[in-house]
């Protein structure tokens, strides 16, 4: 069973759940794929099979094209939300960390073509490497939060969720009436442009402006 982390160390009282995405939140990314922008978000789930440290070297799934690094902006949530929920949703979210949502860009290109889901390009285990959260205000997060990704020392991608077509306010009110969610469930809340394949020995280093620095490498 895997426990998310504090970045000082301690850990959630309860496992990691599921992993709710959203697919297509940026438009420089949208376009960099050439992909519609959506009426509503696109939303899909990684199961907690999914979930490993960020921090510790990971591996890419063998023989089954590109796998593209997609920087997200996680929100680690610590209390229920559901249909029901009336409140401020943001009062939900206790913090934020780095996700990334690994993705078999070959294998999802083929299951889109033919209509097919998408489980087999975004949810196979290992495919959600997570870093340790960072406490976080709801002040903080309605002021934006600036996070990038750097591969071998470049930057390759940047965010800002001021950017995001759907802010993180609406984005879980949006994933509420569909997906109640739990204490220890994660919220990726999209990647913005230069998603890119990684390979074997890349060296990675993801960041939050302000809140953390971590270094990590694809084995
Ligand atoms: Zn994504």
């Amino acid at each position: 069973m895997q426990y998310c982390r504090w970045l000082d160390g301690s850990q959630l009282d309860v496992p990691v759940g599921k992993v709710v995405c959203v697919g297509r939140n940026y438009l420089n990314h949208i376009n960099e794929l050439d992909n519609e922008r959506p009426a509503e978000p696109v939303l899909f789930i990684k199961p907690d099979t999914c979930v490993v440290d960020a921090e510790q070297p990971f591996r890419l799934p063998e023989g089954q094209g590109s796998c593209h690094n997609e920087v997200e902006l996680a929100l680690l949530i610590t209390q229920p939300l559901t249909g029901e929920f009336t409140g401020d949703p943001l009062d939900v979210v206790s913090g934020i960390g780095i996700g990334l949502d690994l993705t078999l860009r070959d294998v999802q290109r083929s299951l889109k073509s033919k209509g097919l889901p998408w489980e087999r390009a975004k949810a196979f285990d290992g495919a959600c490497p997570v870093t340790a959260f960072a406490p976080v205000t709801k002040e903080q997060l309605r002021k934006g939060i600036n996070f990038y990704l750097k591969v071998n020392g470049t930057e390759r991608q940047r965010g800002d969720t001021r950017d995001m077509l759907w802010g993180m306010a609406s984005l879980l009110d949006e994933i509420r009436q569909v997906f109640t969610l739990k204490p220890g469930d994660i919220v990726f809340t999209g990647t913005p442009a230069g998603v890119g394949p990684l390979h074997s020995g890349d060296e990675l280093e993801m960041g939050i402006n302000d809140f953390m620095q971590v270094h990590s490498h694809v084995r």
